[in-house]
């Protein structure tokens, strides 16, 4: 009979993910961890090939709808993963996987890097940020990024290897990572330096204003629900036709702006997947648009919404 593999450090049982999303919302993973560090990461993949676990990675659950029901399997929260360093002369950035984005664009704008103006308002990790080309305000991840260092969970004894940006088939929203079980353990920047920090700083802090005067920043969401169906944007086309406050048990389409969702307390997993598909149909019906969905979703026994 095969010896069981030996629990790791700071692996837990079931654990409700809700605490892990923006959301707020997701049932419990069967088996989790938050690594720390490199080895931490390593020792928990190793456990997770040896005992037949699926994987599933999340960075700060800012783009993620988890079912009411869970996730099987072992669910590995990157965000612990911080710190950077950083080469104001050169303009090189390098930061772990879970620096959250935001930090990150504070400490660019410090140091008198321009680039990351953009990415104050987003509230992810650097891994999630390259995986979804997350962008605001005329910026995106594609543009700045210049590699990642990433692991092969199917093989955790190789070391990390680098991807560069070119390799990754950037677009709006999308890379090749989306399609790939690889995960993105720290990532290179490539800014423009020798700015005054004071001025790339009074940007970034301007950036973030325009943010929260016009978006619901004060209740979970998961920011945009829908990418633009370019040239239309998704929440026009989804406020023309009065579906701001729209609600399914908790979860409502914002009054303030119509492409986020939020929860108002109470929503479910389920909540949100139903209004985000009886949003999709109304736009259907009207405009004969197909809205797809930016965010992603775990652990749901039915298909996405046309993803
Ligand atoms: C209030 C609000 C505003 C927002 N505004 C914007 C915006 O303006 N622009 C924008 O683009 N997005 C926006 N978002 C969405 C979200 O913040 C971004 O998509 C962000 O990049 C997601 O990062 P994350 O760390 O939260 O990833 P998660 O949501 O945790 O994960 C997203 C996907 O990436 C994968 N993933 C995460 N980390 C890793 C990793 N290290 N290795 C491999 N795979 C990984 C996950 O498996 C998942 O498929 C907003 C969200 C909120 C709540």
């Amino acid at each position: 009979m095969r010896t069981p593999a030996p629990l790791p450090n700071g692996l837990r049982q079931a654990v409700g993910l809700h605490d892990f999303t923006t959301w707020k919302v997701g049932g419990p993973a069967a088996w989790f961890a938050e690594p720390a560090d490199a080895s931490a990461l390593a020792g928990l993949l190793h456990w997770a090939r040896e005992s037949g676990q699926a994987l599933h990675c999340i960075g700060a659950g800012s783009n993620l709808l988890i079912a009411d029901a869970g996730l099987a399997g072992l669910t590995l929260c990157l965000r612990r993963l911080q710190g950077s360093r950083i080469d104001s002369g050169e303009g090189w950035v390098e930061a772990q996987a879970g620096e959250p984005i935001p930090t990150l664009a504070r400490k660019a704008a410090k140091a008198g890097l321009s680039g990351l103006e953009w990415a104050v308002g987003i509230p992810g990790t650097v891994g999630g940020a390259a995986v979804m080309n997350a962008g605001a305000q005329g910026g995106c991840t594609a543009e700045w990024l210049h590699s990642v260092l990433v692991l092969d969970p199917s093989r955790p004894e190789r070391d990390p290897f680098e991807i560069s940006a070119r390799e990754l088939d950037f677009d709006y929203r999308h890379s090749r990572l989306q399609q790939e079980d690889l995960l993105v353990v720290s990532a290179r920047f490539r800014l423009d330096p020798g700015h005054d920090p004071a001025e790339v700083s009074a940007r970034t802090s301007a950036n973030l204003h325009s943010r929260t005067s016009t978006q619901p920043y004060q209740q979970p969401s998961c920011g945009s629900v829908f990418r633009n169906p370019e040239p239309q944007k998704a929440g026009r086309l989804i406020e023309g036709l009065g579906l701001k406050g729209l609600r399914i048990g908790g979860a409502e389409v914002s009054p303030i702006h119509a492409n986020f969702i939020v929860n108002t307390g109470t929503a479910t997993a389920d909540d949100i997947d139903h209004l985000i598909r009886a949003v999709q149909e109304r736009v259907a019906a009207s405009h004969a648009i197909q809205l797809h969905p930016e965010v992603k979703r775990l652990g749901f026994a039915r298909p996405q919404p046309s993803a």
